[in-house]
């Protein structure tokens, strides 16, 4: 039976008009009282002590960083780990801590993290967040507003549709009267939007939207293009096996129109709609950027059939959308003195990734080529009405569109963080154009250099030479060895004494990219350096005569330089150079790599099994053969196979 209450207790005064507990009042108003302190203070006072308690914990957080002189990429003292082994045994605890224990606790989660701002760090496009995107971040939060509707966050929403009309300014034909964008969860929750709002369009007659996806429609890639094409066919019930891969061209990765426009004629023959192609502008590593404008003329010459909508044009952005800064860039005179190489592969770049005008959505990853932090990416669509009108929901009882602004209505989040949008648009004015312009073509410069390095080094040598991208690919042969000659070699020759050679130095790159690994995560210092934290790729292509991916050892395995950060010089490139000489000689000394890294346990450890979706047909994904980078190209022709419409 529960207590009875007090005769006295409808009435009685639990505080005192100070806020303090009132004599004899119960216990919990105690703790409660003291918990005001946990949070900043509702009112204006010089005296909230929230400022000091940042700034306190800041300190703390640099004093994890290194001096300059003596600096390895990671912040704090132990480079081992990550120790996963104990987190089961986490339990709530009691009694809470006072602000400062748990703050000491927090940045011992941050000891051996890797320091993305370190110029050493270079490992993939993960680039450190920008002050003006890191304040944006502790004010949003600070003031928890819901990005559901104007009428939570106010004038915080100006931050969403700002940002979507800087960049529609940037894009050729754009309207921003018409064009508006939403920001989500990132590049692969754009994806989502983007086949979703395809499924909405094409099947709007079929009312797919009430009674659900009935009709097997296509969803086009390149096959180079991200992974995230699996997670959103997956998620939205299409079906990994609706992606149709469409062939890259060898020279330039880019969609293969000719196998494009075989697989459209397909699909109008044998009545098949095509929901969405996706336009990938810059893939991860190769930064192919598919041909938009010729992928619209094929829609126009393919349509769907009687019935269904027109096929969405979707542009996989994520990275490339940061060239657009460059519209307004006067290229002739080349005010900011770029170097003619850099110079002209940006003019072709932004060329390319200027197509985007044709397309229906596009997405923009800030948190990679924004220089802000997780997760902040925008879905923005060219006509805002349509897709609106596509994609509302009946709202709910308790919201009132109190104000004009209510995304919550057609968003896939219900509640929403401000702090994303607000992070792009603080970037946006803190940068300005030329900040971006600088800050990509600084990454591009300083990659230019180091292929200039590699030039000069007979041992090793660029593999992505005529890439538009930020990565450097190469390869690091044994002194003595011609790289340019034996990469040739590889490349082309199947013989079997050759393909021992590939395999030789294939697993020569694992081993760099292993000592780099143990260089980095035992704290050594080596000649002076600490480790750099780079990776490499397993895949980064096909010999030649692997095209249809047919034979497991004809791949070529790279390592990756990825110079995202502006504390990069070339001075740091010198330094890599010399970790590569390092590293392998470690390698082919057969130096041990072992780190010890502590065991996971149940029920992190358990095996998960990956469903192999797809069939011998090529026109089908592989997801088991999934390469970063240049996947078996399109050399021979290979039958098509596109399955009839399930009806
Ligand atoms: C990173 C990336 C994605 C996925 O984006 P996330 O922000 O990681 O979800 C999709 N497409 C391309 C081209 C990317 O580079």
């Amino acid at each position: 039976m529960p207590p009875k209450a007090n005769a006295g207790d409808k009435k009685r005064k639990l505080f005192k008009r100070n806020g303090r507990p009132a004599a004899g009042a119960p216990r919990w108003t105690r703790t409660r009282y003291n918990m005001t302190d946990a949070f900043p203070l509702y009112y204006a006072t010089a005296a909230d002590n929230f400022r000091a308690d940042v700034n306190s914990a800041l300190i703390k957080l640099e004093g994890m960083k290194h001096p300059k002189e003596d600096c390895p990429v990671i912040f704090g003292a132990d480079p081992s780990g990550p120790d996963y082994s104990e987190v089961t045994e986490a339990t709530l605890p009691e009694e809470g801590a006072n602000l400062a224990t748990v703050v000491d606790e927090m940045l011992e989660l941050f000891d051996g993290l890797a320091n993305s701002a370190h110029p050493l760090h270079q490992s993939n496009v993960l680039p450190n967040a920008n002050k003006a995107s890191l304040i944006a971040g502790i004010l949003a939060n600070y003031t928890s507003q819901n990005f559901i509707e104007g009428e939570n966050a106010w004038n915080l929403s100006k931050a969403e549709m700002e940002t979507a009309a800087m960049i529609s300014r940037l894009i050729h034909d754009w309207s921003v009267t018409s064009a508006g964008g939403i920001f989500t969860y990132g590049g692969a929750g754009c994806y989502l939007y983007a086949v979703k709002y395809a499924l909405a369009s094409v099947l709007e007659k079929q009312n797919s939207r009430c009674t659900g996806v009935r009709v097997d429609g296509k969803i086009f890639c390149s096959q180079q293009g991200h992974y995230a094409k699996m997670n959103a066919t997956d998620w939205l019930g299409i079906g990994m096996d609706n992606i149709v891969d469409i062939e890259t061209d060898d020279e330039t990765n880019v969609m293969d129109l000719v196998d494009l426009q075989d697989k459209l004629r397909d699909c109008t023959e044998n009545g098949i709609p095509v929901l969405v192609i996706i336009c990938t502008m810059g893939t991860t590593d190769a930064f192919a950027i598919d041909p938009v404008k010729s992928v619209a003329d094929l829609i126009e010459q393919y349509p769907n059939p009687a019935g269904y909508g027109k096929t969405l044009i979707y542009c996989d952005s994520a990275i490339g959308w940061s060239f657009l800064t460059f519209r307004n860039y006067n290229f002739p005179e080349n005010p900011l003195q770029f170097s003619d190489t850099v110079l002209a592969k940006i003019q072709e770049t932004y060329d390319r990734i200027s197509e985007v005008r044709y397309a229906d959505a596009v997405a923009l990853d800030f948190h990679k080529t924004g220089w802000t932090p997780y997760a902040t990416s925008m879905f923005l669509v060219r006509d805002l009405p349509r897709f609106k009108n596509l994609m509302n929901r009946p709202g709910s009882a308790y919201l009132h569109a109190r104000t004009p602004y209510n995304p919550g209505l057609y968003s896939l989040e219900v509640s929403r963080s401000a702090a994303p949008a607000l992070s792009a648009w603080a970037s946006l004015r803190y940068f300005g154009a030329t900040g971006y312009q600088s800050i990509l073509a600084g990454v591009l410069e300083v990659s230019q250099y180091l292929r200039g390095l590699l030039k000069d080094e007979p041992s090793m040598i660029c593999v992505n030479e005529d890439s538009y991208g930020f990565v450097t690919l190469l390869r690091v042969y044994p002194e003595g060895v011609d790289a340019e000659t034996q990469y040739q070699k590889e490349l082309s020759d199947p013989s079997e004494a050759t393909k021992t050679e590939l395999k030789y130095h294939n697993e020569l790159q694992e081993n760099i990219s292993k000592q780099f690994w143990w260089w980095l995560r035992s704290g050594s210092k080596i000649d002076g350096l600490y480790g750099p934290y780079a990776s490499f790729t397993s895949g980064f292509r096909t010999t030649d005569y692997n095209d249809d991916l047919g034979d497991k050892s004809g791949v070529i395995y790279a390592l990756k330089s990825y110079p995202m950060n502006v504390n990069i010089t070339t001075a740091t490139m010198d330094d890599l150079m010399s970790c590569y000489r390092i590293a392998r000689e470690r390698a082919l000394n057969d130096e041990p790599t072992d780190l010890e890294v502590p065991e996971i346990g149940p029920p992190y450890d358990q095996g998960t099994e990956v469903p192999v979706c797809g069939s011998d047909e090529p026109a089908r994904t592989h997801i088991t053969n999934m390469l970063s980078g240049v996947v078996g190209s399109r050399k021979k022709k290979l039958g098509r196979g596109i399955p009839r419409l399930r009806r």
